[in-house]
């Protein structure tokens, strides 16, 4: 065949016409077939992948899910525990087929009570992870009553749908992580001092999503694309996973634990109540106390807390979990053929650092950001192929106004 004659064998395209024409045996694929056929191929094993949840579940009893989640995530046994047997229950009851008892397996939506930066979203993404659906992180702040400024309730799942490529099938498995619920506590015992759109009413709005009904959403997303076609999304299998740090809980349930202890004085002295951790004994009745609406805390019925990060947690946080932030400078380092090292005192150090200006375990990366910042732009280009971080090292980087800087954006 004469070469002007070569074309592809899926398209047609003579060979001038392409960029690129690849022979094979008997035929030939140009560039734009690749690319199409890379496509379907991808598009197909994405399918496949998460099609597969009831293999996945067959695999992973609650034991399992939870010594995936000590992987990732530092501590947290009873919300781990807790988080496991609901999620198990969750995609048990959507995979399990229609029967003839009466017995409606309801849905587990789980509530989490904790500080910031403890965990709540690591809890969540860990989750989606192992089972491999997609999740869409949303902040209740940003909510508000249709008709206000801000964002209608609806797009929370416009962002599901995103997660999820625009697969609706996925989409309506995934789960949906709301940040921040407690912002949307009523503000006052009187909801007739000023409307309260940004708190019960978004309450209210919320209610059908999480316990399961189709909601037209507007696949874009917001009010600026009016012209957008609705998608039905049905909220049936979505798990919601909802966060918050209900800041001054803790006075909520101390006030009823010493209620109970005036009434029932001779049982509560026997438990002596640990005044440091109390929300280990919270319980619905609090959340109600603090502003949540009985619906909205009924639609969420596994309640769960998440302990507040001690020096140790963080050591941990910084070294153990899979992809540990001093692991991931590790392979960083290691990209640039660096032999990457930090002294336990260097760890100390910047643990201690993270305690003293209260950044939390987030602000363990900005810590070792700031210490690593000058070696990862030296080191590459420089013959010196060692780093070992001791404490005097990091002290060095770590100056007054770095951390002032850091204490402002946290
Ligand atoms: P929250 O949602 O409670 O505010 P995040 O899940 O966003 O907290 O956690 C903030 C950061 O701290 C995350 O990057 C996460 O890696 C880390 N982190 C927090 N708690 C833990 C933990 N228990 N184990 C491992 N990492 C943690």
């Amino acid at each position: 065949m004469a070469k002007e004659e070569l074309e592809c064998s899926f398209c047609g395209r003579k060979k001038p016409e392409t960029n690129l024409l690849i022979a094979g045996l008997d035929a030939h694929i140009c560039d734009r077939c690749i690319e199409q056929a890379h496509g379907i191929v991808l598009e197909e094993s994405k399918q496949s992948d998460s099609s597969d949840l009831s293999a996945e579940l067959k695999l992973r009893k609650p034991q399992q899910i939870k010594d995936f989640l000590d992987e990732y995530i530092i501590g947290q046994n009873v919300t781990k525990k807790v988080m496991s047997v609901a999620v198990y229950n969750h995609y048990k009851r959507l995979l399990q087929p229609a029967t003839k008892d009466d017995i409606e397996i309801q849905k587990s939506n789980i509530m989490m009570v904790g500080q910031t930066g403890t965990g709540k979203t690591l809890m969540a993404k860990t989750i989606a992870k192992m089972l491999n659906v997609p999740l869409a992180i949303v902040d209740a702040t940003v909510l508000t009553e249709a008709g206000y400024v801000g964002e209608d309730v609806e797009s929370i799942l416009t962002r599901l749908l995103q997660a999820a490529d625009y697969n609706l099938e996925n989409a309506e498995k995934g789960i949906v992580f709301i940040d921040e619920i407690d912002k949307i506590a009523r503000k006052s015992d009187n909801p007739s001092i000023t409307r309260d759109v940004s708190g019960e009413g978004v309450q209210q709005a919320l209610l059908k999503l999480l316990e399961g009904t189709v909601v037209n959403v507007p696949p874009k997303g917001g009010r600026k694309h009016p012209d957008q076609k609705f998608i039905e999304v049905n909220t049936e299998n979505i798990l919601f996973i909802a966060g918050g740090a209900f800041d001054g809980i803790d006075r909520v349930i101390s006030k009823r634990l010493n209620m109970q202890a005036v009434g029932y004085s001779a049982s509560m002295s026997d438990d002596v109540v640990d005044q440091d951790h109390l929300l280990q004994y919270i319980i619905p009745k609090d959340l109600k106390d603090f502003g949540l609406i009985p619906e909205i805390i009924g639609r969420l019925p596994v309640l769960t807390y998440m302990d507040p990060l001690d020096a140790e947690t963080l050591r941990a946080i910084l070294t153990e979990p899979k992809n540990a932030i001093i692991k991931q400078y590790k392979k960083l380092f290691t990209m640039d053929d660096i032999d990457f090292t930090i002294t336990d005192g260097a760890l100390d150090f910047i643990v201690g650092k993270a305690i003293e200006y209260k950044l939390g375990a987030r602000g363990l990366r900005s810590l070792c950001e700031e210490i690593l910042t000058d070696a990862m732009f030296e080191l590459p280009s420089s013959k010196e192929k060692k780093l070992n971080v001791t404490k005097a090292y990091a002290e060095e980087k770590l100056t007054k106004t770095t951390l002032k800087k850091l204490k402002a954006v946290s």
